[in-house]
């Protein structure tokens, strides 16, 4: 078992690492002991029981990406209302075309009706005229699931 607590910045825990581990990071100077066995030393340090960082990390679960994309989620981010003409969306419209590097993004893609996202075809909003009536955005878990 490892036997070194890492803490983040702020003192919340984050995961275990060996005592070597812990070291190395003394040495690279992105943690500072917080914790140590009593009158223990390797080299220069105290062996640590626990090390905080120095810098406060963001962990993967506090900046959650938000929900996948999904043509499903798209439909129901913009109430399957069409992003240029207002009307009912059967489909969804890259507003940077696939064929031209646009991506399966929340940010790219926008409800459509058939009738605009023929007529948009293989250009950008800007390059047919037809602006978009709403900014896509990334949708929180909550709205997805409220609607
Ligand atoms: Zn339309």
């Amino acid at each position: 078992m490892d036997a070194v607590l890492v803490i983040n910045a702020d003192l919340g825990p984050l995961h275990r690492v060996t005592v070597q581990h812990a070291i190395r990071m003394l040495c690279r100077r992105v943690a500072e002991i917080h914790e140590a066995e009593p009158d223990q030393v390797i080299g220069i340090f105290p062996v640590p029981r626990v090390v905080r960082l120095v810098r406060y990390v963001v962990t993967r679960w506090r900046f959650s990406a938000g929900p996948a994309w999904s043509r499903a989620g798209v439909l129901r981010r913009d109430g399957r209302c069409c992003a240029y003409c207002g009307g009912p969306a059967g489909t969804i419209d890259h507003i940077l075309p696939r064929s031209r590097g646009g991506r399966n993004s929340w940010r790219n893609t926008t409800a459509a009706c058939y009738a605009c996202n023929q007529r948009k075809g293989d250009r950008t909003p800007a390059e047919a005229g037809m602006p978009l009536r709403r900014e896509p955005v990334v949708p929180s878990w909550a709205s997805l699931a409220a609607r």
